[in-house]
């Protein structure tokens, strides 16, 4: 049975008022299943009859109820089944996106450890407090124990309050050892000193910081900073801003 046979022989109206002879009915059935135009044909004439019916058609009194009603219920569910599993498709393509941009975002608050050269460590002229301190400080910060790099860095800016270098890696030991109020302070210091080596870094470090206290305005602002400055960590900052959009 094809479309052409449907419409020449009145399979539908005939399938509705129960006249259609069973072998017919099942190929109909069948038909209806694949076939979209019949389907949407067989509802067409479906809601025309349920309209007479329901008493707006008095001049056909006479006509006769829907039959067939398991068979036409039978076509309504598995295209009803193919709409569903089309929204459950889009659904899960939402889902799966939402998943990657979550993973995303979630990186975006992993604090990765800023690299230290250690030349001064090595270096055999450091005879100041400052500079013994600050070398105490990096030989934790480069075995990971950020909570006693930040000691010792915070005893050592006392010497040299300035000293960029010196704040940025307290900020970031901090930060690394989930000071992040403490990390946001320390990084401030070296946003009002002069442009430096550090002033992009601290953008992002701070940008961070605030990602992590969940205050994405102000994390925001310190990422545009970075993207301004277009540097090295521009690309990194236009992707993060772009996520948080
Ligand atoms: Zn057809």
């Amino acid at each position: 049975m094809n479309c052409k046979e449907i419409r020449k022989n009145y399979i539908i109206s005939r399938y509705i008022d129960g006249t259609l002879p069973p072998t017919e009915v099942d190929d109909f059935t069948i038909h209806c299943l694949h076939c979209g135009t019949c389907y949407q044909a067989l509802t067409k004439e479906e809601k025309l009859i349920d309209f007479f019916r329901s008493g707006h058609g008095h001049e056909h009194p006479k006509l006769a109820p829907v039959k067939n009603r398991f068979s036409v219920s039978l076509c309504h569910l598995a295209w009803a089944g193919a709409v569903l599993a089309v929204i459950g498709v889009v659904v899960l393509f939402i889902l799966t996106n939402k998943h990657i941009n979550q993973t995303r975002i979630f990186a975006f608050y992993e604090i990765e450890v800023p690299h230290y050269e250690a030349s001064l460590i090595r270096s055999a002229s450091c005879t100041t407090t400052f500079c013994i301190q600050f070398k105490t400080a990096m030989e934790h910060y480069l075995k990971a124990e950020y909570k006693a790099a930040a000691d010792s860095l915070q005893h050592a800016i006392e010497f040299s309050p300035q000293n960029y270098q010196a704040l940025f890696f307290l900020g970031v030991s901090r930060l690394l050892s989930g000071q992040t109020e403490e990390a946001v302070t320390e990084l401030k210091k070296i946003t009002v000193l002069p442009a430096n080596a550090y002033t992009e870094e601290t953008y992002w470090y701070l940008g961070k910081a605030y990602l992590k206290m969940g205050k994405t305005s102000a994390a925001k602002e310190q990422f545009t900073l970075v993207l301004k400055m277009g540097k090295n960590y521009s690309q990194r900052a236009k992707e993060i801003l772009t996520a948080l959009k």
